[in-house]
């Protein structure tokens, strides 16, 4: 208990997601929460965090979402996997926190995104929030790897400005590997965002070693350039900013003693992407 009562913060605003947050949403009776979930009226948030310039287009609001059913090897967050360390939060009070934001942004020329964790195993909440934002006028943004995308219907992702994809490996067994989830359901969605015509940027982590195979990257720039409807890949080099946070809360993190890719390894991967005629970073 002594350490739930240190680890709890007074706002729900952190100065990162790398800020560790756990046990915030224990005593919410497990009724609620399958209650919150169907209806959307409530979510579990790690915190909203401001002043964002690398969560989507412009200055960016983040609502960080708690819950994930993916186990990436190097996720920065794993305290954001259980949903219940979140804090719980109704849709009317993230409302009002993006609310102080909302000219603000608009000059910025920024937004609100919803990343996590994974937001779309809180869907209804997401489309509730997002609602709320575009009410406002504020552009919307979810960062999501894509598994539960059929969670949201047309109309909804049509009111999403722009979809941040995760594209994590190439292949099933190289993607189970890496997040312990199979990689289809995040190419449907994919190639669903492509028929709707919405506008996406692609995600992906360079790890050496692990996501870095020339023949993967490829394939995956391949992928993302038929779609027609990337507008960017960003490619974001691994770093061990999470590492404290495995040790924690005492997960064993097989990449404990990973290497960052060099400038020129990242910028070898963006070539591939280039080179099929994408944007890239
Ligand atoms: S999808 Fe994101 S939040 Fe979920 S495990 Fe992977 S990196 Fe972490």
């Amino acid at each position: 208990m002594a350490e739930k009562a240190e680890l709890k913060p007074a706002s729900i605003e952190a100065n990162s997601p790398f800020d560790m947050r756990v046990h915030l949403g224990d005593d919410v009776p497990e009724t609620d929460v399958r209650s919150a979930l169907a209806s959307g009226d409530m979510g579990f948030l790690h915190s909203f965090t401001t002043g964002s310039a690398v969560d989507g287009p412009g200055i960016r609001v983040v609502a960080w979402t708690t819950g994930c059913m993916w186990r990436c090897m190097y996720c920065h967050n794993p305290d954001t996997w259980t949903m219940r360390n979140g804090i719980p939060v109704s849709v009317t009070r993230a409302a009002e926190q993006l609310r102080k934001y909302r000219y603000g942004l608009k000059v910025m020329s920024g937004g609100l995104t919803i990343s996590g964790g994974e937001p779309l195993m809180q869907d209804r909440f997401v489309a509730k929030l997002l609602a709320e934002a575009k009410g406002m006028g504020v552009h919307t943004s979810i960062e999501t790897n894509g598994y539960y995308g059929e969670r949201l219907t047309d109309a909804e992702l049509g009111s999403i400005d722009l979809v941040m994809l995760g594209i994590k490996a190439w292949g099933d067994e190289r993607h189970k590997h890496l997040t312990g989830r199979e990689h289809g359901p995040t190419l449907d969605f994919a190639r669903r965002l492509a028929a709707l015509r919405r506008p996406v940027w692609i995600r992906f982590v360079l790890v050496p070693g692990l996501t870095d195979d020339p023949a993967d990257l490829a394939s995956i720039a391949r992928f993302a350039a038929g779609l027609g409807n990337v507008e960017r890949v960003e490619v974001l080099p691994f770093h061990q900013l999470g590492r404290y946070k495995w040790q924690k809360l005492g997960i064993p993190y097989k990449l404990q003693d990973q290497e960052a890719p060099t400038a020129e390894a990242a910028d070898r991967a963006v070539a591939v992407f280039r080179a099929e005629g994408l944007t890239a970073y």
